[in-house]
C-alpha cells in the first residue's frame, strides 16, 4: 500500500460525515482519505466522466430490459430501449457535455450487445423487486446502504453486478469486495444466505463467479466499521491521510492537494475553496 501522509484541513462549518456508508465511499476512503474528505465531508462534487455516464446508461437499459416479460427480452428490444433512453439520460445538465461522445456511445452499445453473448436474458428468471434492490443495514452501529444490480434465486442465491469498461485482470479480487459486502448485508437484513457472487464485465465479455466465502463477507463488514471509526477520528482531529500514488493523476483535487502540490492552501480554507471553484467544481449543501 502507498505510504500515507497526514494533511491538516479546515473542517467546513456544519459539515459532518455522511449518515450512511456505501461501498463506493469505503472504496474511495481506502484509496485516499483526503479525497474522501473533499468528496464526502467538504461535499465537493466530482464531475461526471465519459465512462461513468456510459456505465449509468448501460445499467439503466439492462434494468429496463429485465423488467420486461421474458419473451420480450430480445437484442432488438434492448437496442430500442437504448435509442429511447440513452438520449434522454444525456439531456440531464451534468451529462449534456457527453451528448456527442461517440466513443462512449459505441461502448454502451457494445455492452448491451455483449450481454446477449454472456447470458440469455429471455431465460433468466428474476423478480422485478430483485432489480436495483436496495439494502440498508446497521453493521456494528454503522449504517450501510447499497443497491444490488440483480438478485436471482434459481437453486443458487446469486448477487450480480454489471461492470462496463476493461477487464479487471489482477484487480478482480478487489472488484469482488462489493458483492461480498452485499452478501453480508443480505444475511443481516433478510436472513438470506447468498451462495454466489457474480460480476458481469460487459465490454470485456467476461463473467467472474465465486462461491460466497462468508469469512470474506464478514471481513468486508469489519473493514467498513474500521473505516467509519477512522474517519470519525479524522473529523475530530481535522486531519486526513492522503495516499499519493498513481491514482493522483485521475483525482480532480490534485491541484489543491497539499500532499502532491507544493504551495497548495490548506484544504477547507477560502483559498483552497476558491481554487476548486476556479476549476469548475461545485459542492452539495450540508
Ligand atoms: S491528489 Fe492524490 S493524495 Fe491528493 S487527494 Fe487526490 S488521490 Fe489523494
Amino acid at each position: 500500500m502507498t505510504k500515507s501522509l497526514r494533511v491538516d484541513v479546515i473542517q467546513p462549518e456544519g459539515a459532518s460525515l455522511p449518515p450512511r456508508v456505501s461501498y463506493s465511499q469505503l472504496s474511495k476512503y481506502n484509496q485516499c482519505g483526503l479525497r474522501y474528505y473533499f468528496n464526502y465531508v467538504a461535499s465537493w462534487t466530482e464531475p461526471q466522466t465519459s465512462s461513468l455516464v456510459g456505465g449509468n446508461i448501460a445499467h439503466d437499459v439492462i434494468e429496463r430490459l429485465y423488467r420486461l416479460p421474458n419473451e420480450e427480452r430480445t437484442l432488438e428490444r434492448a437496442l430500442e430501449l437504448l435509442r429511447e433512453h440513452g438520449p434522454r439520460l444525456l439531456k440531464s445538465p451534468e451529462c449534456a457535455k457527453f451528448a456527442n461522445d461517440n466513443a462512449m456511445k459505441a461502448n454502451v452499445k457494445e455492452a448491451v450487445e455483449n450481454l446477449f453473448k454472456l447470458e440469455s436474458p429471455s431465460e433468466l428468471v428474476v423478480e422485478p423487486e430483485h432489480l436495483e434492490m436496495e439494502l440498508e443495514v446497521e453493521i456494528d452501529g454503522v449504517k450501510f446502504f447499497g443497491k444490488v444490480d440483480r438478485f436471482t434465486v434459481d437453486g443458487v442465491n446469486r448477487v450480480t453486478d454489471y461492470k462496463t469498461g476493461k477487464n479487471p485482470g489482477r484487480y478482480v479480487d478487489d472488484k469482488l469486495k462489493q458483492p461480498y459486502l452485499y452478501a453480508l448485508a443480505f444475511k443481516m437484513q433478510h436472513d438470506i444466505d447468498v451462495d454466489e457472487v457474480e460480476l458481469i464485465f460487459l465490454n470485456a465479455k467476461h463473467i467472474e463467479k465465486r462461491p460466497v466465502d462468508f469469512a470474506i463477507a464478514e471481513a468486508m463488514g469489519v473493514s467498513l466499521v474500521r473505516m467509519r471509526a477512522d474517519s470519525e477520528l479524522s473529523v475530530t482531529a481535522s486531519a486526513w491521510d492522503a495516499r499519493p500514488g498513481k491514482l493522483c493523476s485521475y483525482c480532480v483535487f490534485e491541484a489543491v492537494c497539499p500532499a502532491v502540490t507544493t504551495g497548495a492552501a490548506k484544504p477547507g480554507s477560502i483559498e483552497s475553496d476558491n481554487a476548486l471553484i476556479q476549476l469548475g467544481l461545485t459542492r452539495r449543501s450540508y
